[in-house]
C-alpha cells in the first residue's frame, strides 16, 4: 500500500498518460492524499487497453483477457467492485499447420500427428521444464531459438515456434531472449479470464475513484515537452499550455519519453533509448455465423497477413454485443509497414479471403461490419540484450518518473503488469518527496 503525504499541501503529480498504468498510479497517489493530474492524448481513456462501442457492449480495440498469474490485476477488479463480472474458462486454442487446425496445448500434442513421437515427448518435457522452472534469470544472455532447438530439436522449432516468433518480431526474431520466452510458458494459464461486458468497464470505475478523490483527468492533451523547472518542480507542456507539477510519473513509450524530455544527459540517451518496437493492428469482424470453433488460432502457415485470429464469440456469449459475432484479425508489425498507411477497405481485401483458407465455406457476405485499429509502440522487442536497456524509474530529472509497459520484463507486458508497476511508483513518487523533505529538515 501507498504511504499517506503528511502535509498540509497536497504533492500534484502530474501523470502523463491514462492507460492501465496511468490510471493505477493515479488511484494509488489520490488514495494516498496527492492531488493528481493525468494529461492523456487521446479524447478516451484506456490507452491499449481502450474498447469501443459494439451492440449496446464495449469490445477492446485489440482482444485482451487475463491468466491466472494476473494477481494484481485480479485483486484491483474485485476492489473496485467488478469481481462478480470476472469469468474464467479454458478456451480452445490451435495453430494452423499445414492448412489443417491443431490443438496444441501440451496434452493434445502428444496424439498429434503434426511432429514425429520423440519430438513430441521433447516438445512435452521440454513445456514441463519451463513450467517447473520458477528462477528465469538462468536463462539470462540465452536466445529463444538456440534454446528451443536444443531443448525441443530442429523439427519442432521450425514446424511450431518459428513461424510464431517470426510472425511476432520480424527480422528480430533470431534475437529473442529465452527469458521472454520462459514468461511465456511459465505464467500462463490454459483458463483465461475475461471482464464480462469489457475491460472498459474497470477503466471507467478507476478513472471514477480517480475523480472522487478530487484527481483531474485532462483528456485530448498531448504532451509535447517535460523539462525541470525552478524549486525541484517539473514542467509539463501539453497543447501550448505549462504546468508545474511536484512530481511527474511519465508512462509513454521510453522512446517518446526521450523525445519530449529536455535536459536527458547523453549517456542516458545512448543508453535507454534504445532497441525497436512493433506496432499492432487489428481488423474485427461482425459476423452473422460461426466461423469456427477456436478462441484463438494462431497461424504457423506462411504468406498469411495476419498472425492470429481471435474470435471473442467462441470466449463470450454473443448476447452480450446485441447477437453480434465478434472476430478479430491481429498483426504485430513494424511500425513502418504499409498496413498502417493502407485504407481500411485495402486492408479487407486483403485479409477477407485469406479466411476461406482457414474455413473453406467462409464468404464474405458473412462480414456485415468491420472495424480497423491500429496503435503504435505496442510490442516491445525483448532481444537478449534487452533487460541491459531498461530505464530506472527515477530518471535523471529529480522529480521525474519513468514508468511504461516496456519496463516490463521477462514477461510480455499485459495490464496485469502496468498495473503492478503503477503501484510500485506511485510508492516512489512519494518516498522520494519524504526522502527529500528529510534532507532539508
Ligand atoms: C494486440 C494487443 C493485445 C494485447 N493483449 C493483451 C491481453 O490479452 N491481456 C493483457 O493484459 N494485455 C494485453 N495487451 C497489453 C495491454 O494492452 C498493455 O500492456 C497495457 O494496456 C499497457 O498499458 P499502459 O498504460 O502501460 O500503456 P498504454 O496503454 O500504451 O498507455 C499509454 C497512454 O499514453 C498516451 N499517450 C501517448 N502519447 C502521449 C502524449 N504525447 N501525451 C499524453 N498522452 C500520451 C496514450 O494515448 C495511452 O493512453 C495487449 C496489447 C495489444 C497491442
Amino acid at each position: 500500500m501507498t504511504e499517506k503525504w503528511p502535509m498540509d499541501r497536497p504533492l500534484h503529480v502530474g501523470v502523463i498518460g491514462g492507460g492501465a498504468l496511468g490510471l493505477s498510479v493515479a488511484y494509488r497517489l489520490a488514495q494516498a492524499g496527492a492531488a493528481v493530474t493525468i494529461l492523456e492524448k487521446e479524447s478516451i481513456i484506456g490507452g491499449l487497453a481502450a474498447s469501443f462501442p459494439v451492440g449496446g457492449a464495449y469490445l477492446e480495440k485489440f482482444y485482451h483477457h487475463l491468466f491466472r498469474s494476473d494477481r494484481v490485476i485480479t485483486e484491483l477488479i474485485y476492489e473496485l467492485g467488478l469481481g462478480d463480472k470476472l469469468v474464467w474458462k479454458k478456451a480452445t486454442t490451435g495453430n494452423l499447420i499445414g492448412g489443417k487446425i491443431r490443438r496444441m496445448d501440451p496434452i493434445r500434442i502428444l496424439t498429434s500427428s503434426v511432429l514425429p513421437l520423440s519430438d513430441r515427448l521433447r516438445f512435452f518435457s521440454a513445456m514441463a521444464y519451463l513450467k517447473l522452472m520458477s528462477d528465469y534469470r538462468r536463462f539470462e544472455g540465452i536466445t529463444a531459438v538456440e534454446w528451443v532447438e536444443k531443448h525441443m530439436g530442429r523439427q519442432t522449432y521450425e514446424v511450431i515456434w518459428r513461424p510464431l516468433f517470426e510472425s511476432k518480431f520480424g527480422e528480430h526474431y533470431r534475437s529473442i531472449a529465452m527469458p521472454w520466452f520462459w514468461s511465456r510458458v511459465y505464467c500462463r494459464s490454459l483458463s483465461l479470464g475475461y471482464l464480462r461486458g469489457g475491460f472498459h468497464q474497470l477503466y471507467v470505475a478507476l478513472e471514477q475513484r480517480v475523480r472522487t478523490l478530487g484527481g483531474e483527468i485532462r483528456t485530448g492533451q498531448a504532451v509535447e515537452r517535460i523539462e525541470a523547472a525552478p524549486g525541484g518542480r517539473v514542467r509539463v507542456v501539453a497543447e501550448g499550455v505549462a504546468t508545474e507539477f511536484d512530481r511527474v510519473v511519465c508512462t509513454l513509450p521510453t522512446r517518446l519519453f526521450m523525445k519530449v524530455t529536455a535536459g536527458l544527459p547523453e549517456d542516458y540517451r545512448t543508453r535507454y533509448d534504445w532497441g525497436d518496437f512493433h506496432g499492432a493492428l487489428c481488423v474485427i469482424l461482425s459476423l452473422d455465423r460461426k466461423f469456427d470453433d477456436f478462441y484463438w488460432l494462431s497461424i504457423n502457415d506462411p504468406g498469411f497477413p495476419f498472425l492470429v485470429v481471435v474470435d471473442h464469440s467462441n470466449f463470450m456469449p454473443v448476447e452480450d454485443y446485441g447477437g453480434q459475432r465478434l472476430m478479430y484479425l491481429g498483426n504485430y508489425l513494424p511500425m513502418t509497414d504499409r498496413r498502417f498507411t493502407m485504407s481500411d477497405q485495402e486492408l479487407l481485401d486483403w485479409y477477407l479471403p485469406y479466411l476461406a483458407k482457414i474455413n473453406p465455406s467462409f464468404d464474405r457476405s458473412w462480414v456485415k461490419n468491420a472495424w480497423v485499429f491500429k496503435a503504435p509502440y505496442a510490442q516491445p522487442i525483448v532481444t537478449v540484450d534487452y533487460s541491459q536497456h531498461i530505464p530506472p524509474h527515477e530518471t535523471p530529472i529529480p522529480g521525474l518518473f519513468l514508468a511504461n509497459m516496456f519496463q516490463v520484463y521477462p514477461q510480455d507486458r499485459g495490464q496485469n503488469y502496468s498495473i503492478q508497476m503503477g503501484y510500485r511508483v506511485a510508492d516512489l513518487a512519494l518516498r522520494a518527496r519524504i526522502t527529500s523533505e528529510a534532507k532539508v529538515g
